[in-house]
């Protein structure tokens, strides 16, 4: 269902006075974390006004220590909510458990399914049920075909509306956080019919890899960038070393914009 030789056409994802797919770059915006009301607020904010149509956060959060902060669970997916009155940007949240997936769907527009749980296969086949757009990152060590098999499942499930999201994989390479591997969007618009999102913020691990990074995924084609912001990422509570200021992003959306007028 994945596959291009299904259906040749690509696919666009409807959401909300949005499309995904099209030949409008997309934007995903946001702090790694949702914090408090004030952080997603003001961030919100400030990701429209640069040009964003959906804000990124997580409310549910999977860390790598036990120890660290978890997120703000439905508390967090409240603020979005608000956030997403207040701005008319679109919510993308992540789900890290087939048990939340309504309630993350009750509040989101998009479900993120992280690279830690590319192939939660429970989770995969509730989050196909849940009605609502579906963004499936990449796992850290998934090959291409795994990660189209992680897709099949949320299609295979009865969900048509599904993203791709590369945010780099695990290789010998400590300078980076991870390797982004924009060889993907190519590949996947070569073998699939479904978006391919491009996240350098997971993808590099540092601030100023970012804006390079993401003019180069929309010169690769990607249909559109997730990107972290935080208002004083000095302060973060998590990822704080890969988000850019609001400031940083305004410059970096303002230069892909005289790049898409390019292309
Ligand atoms: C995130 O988007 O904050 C996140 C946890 O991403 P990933 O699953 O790619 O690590
Ligand atoms: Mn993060």
């Amino acid at each position: 269902l994945v596959s291009r030789e299904f259906h040749p056409a690509n696919s666009i994802i409807r959401i909300g006075d949005q499309e995904i797919g099209g030949n409008k770059v997309h934007v995903m915006a946001g702090p790694c974390a949702v914090e408090s009301r004030e952080q997603i607020l003001e961030t919100a904010h400030a990701v429209r006004e640069a040009g964003a149509t959906f804000l990124r956060g997580g409310a549910f959060k999977p860390r790598t220590s036990p120890y660290s902060f978890q997120g703000l669970e439905e508390e967090g997916l409240r603020y979005l909510a608000e956030a997403r009155e207040k701005t008319g940007l679109l919510v993308i949240t992540e789900v890290i458990d087939a048990r939340d997936v309504s309630l993350v769907a009750d509040y989101a527009d998009v479900l993120q399914i992280g690279a830690r749980n590319m192939q939660n296969f429970i989770l995969l086949k509730e989050a196909a049920k849940c009605g609502k757009p579906v963004l499936l990152k990449r796992g850290p060590s998934a090959t291409l075909e795994e990660w189209m098999m992680a897709a099949e499942y949320l299609m295979d499930g009865g969900n048509y509306q599904v993203m791709f999201c590369e945010r780099g994989i695990r290789t010998f390479e400590s300078y980076t956080r991870n390797t982004l591997d924009l060889s993907m969007v190519p590949a996947l618009h070569t073998l699939s019919h479904l978006p391919v999102i491009i996240d350098p913020s997971h993808g590099t691990g540092k601030w100023h890899l970012v804006p390079p990074m993401a003019k180069a995924a929309l010169a690769a084609g990607a249909d559109g960038l997730i990107v972290e912001v935080h208002p004083h990422p000095e302060k973060a509570v998590s990822d704080g070393k890969q988000s850019l200021t609001p400031e940083k992003f305004k410059v970096m959306m303002d230069d892909l914009a005289r790049l898409t007028s390019v292309l």
